[in-house]
């Protein structure tokens, strides 16, 4: 089966400090992938760099098979929207001034998505993310935290992507609340078959969500596999620190 993202020894330096020393993974499609590691361990670095928003010193990336550092700029245009961000903080994503309709409308018109079918597709999105029909006409600033994720997520699989990058897409978001809109991400990705590359700096929410994980220390990967057996019975004394840190998360 063809991995739908795989990064191949990835290194990337900034100045004389490397950032990343040969990190590699594979991710499937209809999988999620945790990237864990205490903050700059090199997760958001890697994230970039596989939806080529920063080029890599060496190494490669795949999406789909296809190698995304050897595209041109109208391949790479075409395969951005194969890959999409949902990030920290969503207000990043949506524009203030524009009702969630219209910042919905605003990415379906980027996507080149025929306009005839907007209005559908928004009412699909919003249900999608669970979210009532009505706050179409919400304004950014009057959702809460959690609901603004929702949009934002409803932005990012606005058009079928097949790849996720989620970067702390959680973090900012009360537990009870993070507990809600992972399960919508759960519920999504068995509707949709979407993979998710998610990174977090939370071994709970690590273990909420991700099939396999991805261990990252000062830019090494010191641990990789599936997240049960990972958890279970941690080979690196950097994971294991990371477990008797977490909290836990209660499922919604
Ligand atoms: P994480 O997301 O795991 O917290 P990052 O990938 O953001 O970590 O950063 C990894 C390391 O690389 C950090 O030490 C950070 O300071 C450094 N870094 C990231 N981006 C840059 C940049 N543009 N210039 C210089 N250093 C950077
Ligand atoms: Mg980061």
């Amino acid at each position: 089966m063809t991995a739908v993202l795989q990064a191949e020894n990835i290194v990337k330096s900034f100045g004389s400090f490397t950032a990343l020393h040969g990190v590699s993974f594979s991710l499937e499609r209809g999988r999620t992938l945790g990237i864990v590691g205490e903050s700059g361990s090199g997760k958001s670095t890697l994230g970039r760099i596989v939806m080529r928003l920063l080029d890599a010193d060496s190494g490669r990336v795949f999406l789909g098979g296809d190698d995304l550092l050897a595209m041109d700029r109208a391949q790479l245009r075409a395969a951005r929207r194969r890959i999409q961000l949902v990030p920290q903080d969503p207000r990043n994503a949506l524009n203030p001034t524009m009702t969630v309709g219209q910042n919905l409308a605003f990415q379906l018109r980027a996507q080149e998505v025929p306009r005839k079918t907007w209005n559908a597709t928004i009412e699909r999105l919003l249900d999608q993310v669970s979210l009532p029909a009505d706050y179409v006409h919400a304004f950014p600033h009057e959702l809460s935290g959690g609901q603004a994720q929702r949009i934002a997520i409803a932005r990012a699989i606005a058009n079928g992507p097949d790849v996720l990058v989620c970067d702390e897409a959680v973090s900012a978001l009360d537990k009870s609340v993070q507990a809600q809109v992972l399960n919508t991400f759960a519920r999504l990705q068995a509707e949709t078959g979407v993979a998710m590359f998610f990174i977090t700096h939370d071994l709970a929410v690590v273990e909420h969500i991700s099939d396999d994980i991805l261990v990252l220390n000062r830019g090494r990967t010191v641990e990789a596999g599936a997240t049960s057996a990972v958890l279970a019975d941690p080979q690196d004394a950097y994971t294991r620190e990371l477990l008797a840190a977490r909290h836990s998360i209660t499922p919604a």
